[in-house]
């Protein structure tokens, strides 16, 4: 308790949205507007539930990135794993993927077709219905970026220390620093700093972003979740952009180190590679996933049942694409609060506790403006 009040404290607030309104007059008097991303959907869910939009001002944006890890699944994934289900082996997921829409199906409608879906609270849970079903294929579903990878590869080091033969995973592992370089480098996409995510670079590390800074000039700042670390991060990129002078701060330095943990990033050195990987919206992006290497390939479910994943098709008309890139806010969605809720998501975006969509829908989208 005694921590959560230290960061949300009144006064540092309005102290700090005071300075974050100098640097807005400085980017008025320059005739600027600077747009600021988010890559982490724990930030993006935390900027909409405190409002914190409706305390910029209008010169400094805040677009969602690709920061949640369901939002990015393709679809040809979600087709894959009720692949796996028809030919009958178990899933086993964590439960916000349950809603995400594959190209014809989620895996809530599959199994409501019969499919044998179990939701999972972590990992190791699949252990257990893999002991209690000798007889049947258990599939975990092993999603996420750098923070999900560790227990998932933690979870295929015990299936070979207990030699569970019947447990095995299927991976869409994404890696954040590719696709902030992905983003870079669309010339649709304008960002003038990141937000960066505070999980991810507790296992990655700080110095993650420095070739972001080094190659492109934008500001790096990664920063916690409680109201005033996201408004402090937000200062700090205003104050480096009015000063044109970018660079990499770590605002978060009581959770992260500048080199990240590295025993995790042994872990997963010891048993993933890097591979291209296809993300929701941002489509293939060379090297940005990781799989699991050729000396654990039998504990790969596309592997052990030679599955051909394949690109899915989502509705032509939910903008998650776009949503996901920063080029739209949710509401500019056409079917935003109307054909896409979160009781009735289209897009992935809209399913997920951390997705844009349904924080926007949840908390309200006034604030965008401003004062
Ligand atoms: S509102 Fe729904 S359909 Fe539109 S982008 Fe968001 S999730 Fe996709």
């Amino acid at each position: 308790m005694q921590y959560i009040t230290a960061f949300r404290q009144g006064d540092a607030g309005r102290h700090l949205v005071r300075q974050i309104a100098r640097w807005g007059a400085q980017l008025a008097d320059a005739g600027r507007t600077v747009f600021l991303m988010e890559v982490c959907g724990s930030h993006t869910m935390a900027i909409s539930r405190y409002g914190i939009r409706g305390l910029l001002p209008r010169q400094i944006r805040l677009l969602s990135g690709p920061g949640c890890p369901v939002c990015v699944t393709d679809a040809g994934y979600i087709d894959a794993a009720i692949q796996l289900a028809e030919q009958g082996a178990i899933l086993a997921t964590f439960g916000d993927m349950m809603r995400v829409p594959g190209t014809d199906f989620s895996l809530a409608d599959a199994r409501s077709r019969g499919a044998d879906v179990r939701v999972c609270y972590a990992p190791y849970d699949a252990m257990a219905i893999a002991r209690d079903h000798p007889e049947r294929e258990v599939v975990f579903l092993g999603i996420g970026f750098e923070t999900t990878m560790a227990p998932v590869v933690a979870l295929v080091r015990e299936i070979e220390r207990q030699s569970v033969p019947n447990l095995s995973v299927l991976t869409a592992f994404k890696l954040v620093p590719p696709a902030l370089h992905a983003l870079l480098g669309d010339p649709e996409v304008r960002i003038d700093a990141f937000l960066c995510p505070a999980h991810v670079s507790a296992i990655i590390g700080a110095l993650a972003y420095r070739p972001i800074v080094a190659q492109y000039g934008v500001p790096c700042v990664v920063c916690g979740f409680e109201p005033l670390d996201i408004l402090l991060g937000i200062e700090q990129a205003a104050a480096m952009l009015c000063a044109g002078k970018p660079e990499l701060v770590n605002s978060y330095s009581r959770v992260v180190r500048p080199q990240g943990n590295v025993a995790a990033q042994a872990l997963l050195d010891a048993f993933l590679e890097p591979t291209d990987a296809t993300w929701r919206g941002l489509g293939t992006i060379a090297q940005s996933g990781m799989r699991l290497r050729n000396a654990f390939a039998h504990f790969d479910a596309a592997v052990r049942f030679d599955l051909r994943e394949t690109p899915g098709t989502p509705d032509p008309a939910c903008r998650c694409g776009d949503v996901l890139k920063g080029k739209i806010a949710p509401a500019d969605c056409p079917l935003f609060g109307g054909a896409c809720t979160p009781l009735h998501p289209v897009g992935p975006c809209m399913v997920s506790a951390e997705g844009s969509c349904a924080a926007h829908h949840r908390y309200g989208t006034a604030e965008e403006l401003g004062p």
